[in-house]
């Protein structure tokens, strides 16, 4: 069990949701659940009985429900509904126990699992969810058969096969958009605006797949299926698992497609389910492996392009947005001020405390430089002691009281080493732009010059440069 949900017996009262609230929601969602599966019933079963995982859902998502209150609310939800449509109460009371039981034992099994898991975000989340499920389906088709066999002198080695083979393909059709349905923590989308075609392929090879009809048309929107799997996001791809795994749950078993098939024959029905849950895995499985590619190479992007130490933007990443913000067309007032960094004297604090203690004076500064550093504007570290920022200053008289804060925000700041007050100074060149300088690498090498002449100078101060493109010094 997760240790962040709360555990199901605890007797603490839980803040935000009281008891015959949570009763009543989890009975409102499992009754809605339920009614449309009894709304998709024929001659042999439902067709989609989207309650469970409906149920689960919600359990995994919002940990307060799980509670007794909420179970029992589970309970009186399948059995309202049966009992609406069968008004058999010992019956209703048999398949509400089964659905229940099946149901807290898949949550308890899937709590179990890292969120990470639970949000699709791992190559092997989707099998684990399916491991996670078996149990839950097991438990409520063993309470099923008990019933079929007394109740409808059925075979219970039959039911034992189609009842969880039902429960698992209705809960991977379902369950898999519940859970990454706009997850708060869930990974930023890999392309920006995703294209739609790939969703129109889809809907093409579900047009070709009614068409042509027979056993071999569930398979044919697998190509499409893939595709979308490799460029959508996975929540996305939930959804079009979703609505084409629903689409063949109802439109098979109510026998608006037909498959050349007898779907009165429950051992057919067995196998189309089977065929529908593996056809909604494999894309759901692609499109989670795609998310821990992405996460990957956001992790790789951003480890090349930050200073390990300080996290600040590492040079060749600095000079690149430099490079990129200079290339943008400067609006009238909206000049920059490019400042270049050297810490005085830094190799004698070293010396004198410790190289430890001259990486603690490196961070400080750091977080000073990224105190000022606003939106769009830039901020790295270019090597040993030397920083350099890129801020908005609308005219020169900003870029200078911006530079002058920071020289004195610098000297200002004290680093407590072990019971010692380390302080250090910045020799700073500095320019601003007001028209773009054709060649940045240029003006980085004149603002190097600025600053050591800065040093020369005595450090502790700002040299002005007059940049090509840049306001003449003050
Ligand atoms: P100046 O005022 O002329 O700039 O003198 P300085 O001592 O700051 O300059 P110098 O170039 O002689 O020394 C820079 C020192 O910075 C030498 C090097 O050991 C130290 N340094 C470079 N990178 C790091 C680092 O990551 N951590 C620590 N602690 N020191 C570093
Ligand atoms: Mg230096
Ligand atoms: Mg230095």
């Amino acid at each position: 069990m997760s240790s962040l949900a709360p555990p199901l017996l605890s007797g603490h009262a839980v803040p935000g949701m009281t008891t015959l609230r949570r009763f009543v929601l989890v009975a409102a969602l499992v009754a809605g659940g339920a009614m449309i599966g009894l709304l998709s019933r024929h001659a042999f079963s439902v067709a989609f009985w989207p309650a469970n995982a409906v149920l689960v859902g919600a359990m995994l998502r919002k940990p307060l429900l799980f509670r007794p209150s909420g179970w029992a609310g589970a309970f009186a939800g399948f059995l309202t509904t049966d009992l609406v449509f069968d008004r058999n109460v010992e019956l209703s009371a048999f398949f509400a126990l089964a659905n229940t039981a099946g149901t807290l034992t898949a949550t308890l099994a899937l709590r179990r699992l890292d969120p990470a898991d639970l949000r699709l975000e791992r190559v092997h989340s989707v099998l684990r969810i399916l491991a996670g499920l078996i149990p839950g389906c097991c438990v409520a088709a063993l309470i099923g058969a008990v019933l079929v066999v007394v109740e409808f002198h059925g075979s219970a080695a039959q039911t034992l096969l189609t009842w969880p083979a039902s429960e698992l393909v209705n809960y991977l059709v379902v369950l898999p958009v519940l859970l990454t349905l706009r997850h708060p923590d869930a990974q930023p989308p890999r392309i920006a605006e995703p294209p739609l075609w790939p969703a129109g392929a889809l809907a093409l090879s579900c047009v070709a797949a009614v068409q042509f009809d027979g056993p071999g048309s569930i398979m044919f929107p697998m190509p499409a299926l893939l595709l979308c799997a490799l460029t959508y996001p996975v929540a996305i791809t939930a959804v079009l698992t979703m609505l084409l795994g629903t689409g063949c749950l109802v439109t098979i078993g109510l026998g608006m497609v037909a498959i050349g098939q007898d779907m009165a024959i429950p051992r057919l029905v067995l196998s189309v389910r089977i065929a529908v849950a593996f056809l909604v895995l494999v894309p759901l499985t692609i499109s989670s492996a795609m998310a821990v590619q992405d996460a990957l190479l956001r992790q790789l992007r951003d480890a090349a392009d930050h200073d390990g130490l300080t996290g600040l933007l590492n040079r060749r990443a600095f000079e690149t947005r430099l490079q990129e913000r200079l290339a943008q067309h400067l609006p009238p007032g909206g000049g920059l001020a490019l400042l270049w960094l050297d810490l005085d004297h830094f190799k004698a604090i070293n010396d004198r405390h410790g190289h430890p203690a001259g990486d603690a004076v490196l961070c400080a500064v750091a977080d000073t430089l990224r105190g000022v550093c606003g939106p769009g504007e830039l901020c790295g570290r270019l090597g040993g002691e030397e920083f350099a920022l890129l801020l908005s200053a609308p005219d020169r008289a900003a870029a200078h009281r911006a530079a002058e804060r920071l020289r004195a925000a610098i000297g200002a700041q004290r680093v407590d080493w072990h019971g010692t007050t380390i302080h250090a100074t910045a020799s700073i060149g500095a320019c601003h732009l007001t028209r773009l300088p054709a060649d940045a690498a240029a003006l980085l090498r004149r603002l190097d010059e600025a600053m050591y002449r800065a040093k020369r100078g005595g450090r502790n101060r700002i040299e002005w440069l007059d940049a090509p493109g840049a306001a003449r010094a003050a």
